[in-house]
């Protein structure tokens, strides 16, 4: 029986940093992942780089691209005829993305000392870990702490399940071998909103489906009218209150029947792609006795520390509650295996960034304007759009704004929000800011390089105490 300090179960952006980390704190550490790839491959690093968060930003990228020598170069005096688009060749540096990225990791493990398990890893009582390896077979480990990365899976609409053609979850989406001529996206959220500017840029039609009636009611209200502005600009089809409640598939096709405020709707397209969310993974990872508890809505129960209701027992990522984001599993991820190893280690909840990779990009961080007005605490805001932005007019990237909320009793930034170029960068500033409970002075007396698009930042900021010099 192998025997371990740590084992963890899941090699995604949760817990392949976890694995990494107690490496480093010298611990003996196995990492068990059994991600396979739809070409029978295995790889670590989850959902985020096998089918999320790289491959749609190499999609973004290469769509925003064609977008720009479509309708921006002409501006710059460049001048490039019709622009076609080789779906194979941009799949190709997708995939290639990504297989660098998860090679990557067994680098790492080998780096840190880490043993990298691929299979299925199960969770036995009095921590025990049953791996069921590639070839099937069974061997049983100890570990004095177990960390349990599981993540998640796609959240399917039961009235229309996926069949993987035409009806897909994000993951298929990401690998479409050619454009549709008519998309739909079921779910205007950040994924659904991510995979639809890509297809739009790349030529589709897109119809996106949203079942509430807010527009993105995450972000802050400007920031959600400005980005609804944009999306529809760019010819996103978003239609609001739109229930789906079932499809009729064909070889042409696919009806989808769904209700709004008019009553029942129809809309014929090529394929959809249901991007209304994830649901915690738990399949299997559980044996009886553990003790490990789950809740009512499927997340793997912890407290403030990640820690589970089992003695050395751990939790992290998107298996537990909190913002379904890589970086979130990240620190958390390392915040537990510091822990474990007896050091000094928390995460900050309440300075998370969201981003939005679409263009304009969108991010923020912490409260937004409505909900520091909820809470009653006296407050200013500060804006900039970019259009009053010299690096911004020189890039062509004039759509947006940044914009501080901060208390109006001790000056303390509460929120930041930014949409435009760039923007997922920018928000970096107000994370780093926000951890050290910076005030907007702190942040007007920063010096930021001329011409940046940071300056925007700077200038919110400014203008929070309307004091702003390139903004009335
Ligand atoms: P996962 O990444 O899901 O990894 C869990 C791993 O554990 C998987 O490999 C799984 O196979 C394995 N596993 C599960 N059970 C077992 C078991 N019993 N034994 C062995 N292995 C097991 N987030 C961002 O922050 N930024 C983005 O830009 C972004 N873009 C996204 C785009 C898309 C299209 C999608 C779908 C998601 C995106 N996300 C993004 C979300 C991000 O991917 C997740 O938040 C992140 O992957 C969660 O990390 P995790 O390690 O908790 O889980």
């Amino acid at each position: 029986m192998s025997q371990y300090d740590v084992i963890v179960i899941g090699g995604g952006p949760a817990g392949y940093p976890a694995a990494i980390r107690a490496g480093q704190n010298k611990l003996k550490v196995a990492c068990i992942d059994e991600w396979v790839n739809k070409d029978g491959s295995y790889a670590f690093g989850g959902t985020c780089l096998n089918a999320g968060c790289i491959p749609s930003k190499a999609l973004l990228e290469s769509s925003e691209l064609v977008h720009r020598a479509q309708h921006e170069f002409a501006v710059h005096g460049i001048k490039v005829g019709d622009v076609s688009v080789d779906v194979a060749t941009m799949q190709k540096r997708r995939a290639g993305i990504v297989k660098a990225s998860t090679q990557g990791i067994s680098s790492l493990f080998k780096a840190a000392g880490v043993t990298g398990l691929q299979g299925h890893g199960k969770l036995l009582k009095g921590n025990k870990v049953e791996f069921t390896g590639k070839d099937g077979k069974k061997e049983e480990l100890t570990a004095k702490h177990v960390i349990l990365a599981s993540g998640s899976s796609p959240t399917e609409l039961k009235s229309m399940p996926f069949d993987g053609k035409q009806i897909v979850d994000s993951w298929g989406a990401l690998e479409f071998d050619t454009v549709p001529k008519r998309l739909c996206v079921v779910g205007a959220g950040v994924i659904g909103l991510e995979l639809g500017s890509v297809w739009r840029r790349l030529g589709s039609e897109v119809v996106v489906l949203e079942a509430l009636e807010t527009f993105l009611p995450a972000a802050d209200g400007a920031v959600s009218k400005e980005a609804l502005k944009h999306f529809k600009k760019l010819g996103l089809d978003i239609r609001l209150g739109a229930k789906v409640s079932g499809a009729d598939k064909s070889a042409s096709g696919v009806k989808l029947k769904y209700t709004d405020a008019k009553g029942e709707q129809t809309l014929e397209v090529d394929k959809v792609v249901v991007a209304i969310g994830r649901r915690p993974f738990t399949k299997d990872l559980l044996g009886d006795g553990t003790g490990v508890q789950i809740d009512e809505r499927g997340f793997i129960k912890v407290d403030h520390d990640c820690k589970t209701d089992a003695a050395n027992v751990w939790a992290v990522g998107d298996v537990v509650r909190g913002p379904m984001l890589a970086h979130k599993g990240k620190e958390e991820g390392v915040m537990v295996a510091d822990l474990i190893a007896g050091k000094i280690a928390e995460v900050n909840y309440k300075t998370i960034p969201s981003v939005i990779y679409t263009a304009p990009e969108i991010a923020w961080v912490g409260l937004t304007e409505e909900e520091v007005k909820k809470s009653g605490r006296g407050y200013k805001v500060g804006s900039f759009p970019f259009l009053a932005s010299g690096r911004a007019r020189a890039m062509e990237a004039t759509a947006g704004f940044a914009k501080i909320v901060a208390a109006t009793d001790d000056d303390e930034i509460l929120g930041v929000h930014i949409i435009g170029p760039m923007a997922g960068e920018l928000i970096a500033e107000a994370v780093l800011a926000m951890e050290y409970s910076a005030s907007t002075e702190d942040l007007q007396r920063t010096i930021h390089a001329h011409p940046t698009l940071s300056e925007a930042v700077h200038e919110a900021a400014l203008n929070a105490d309307k004091i702003a010099i390139d903004f009335p």
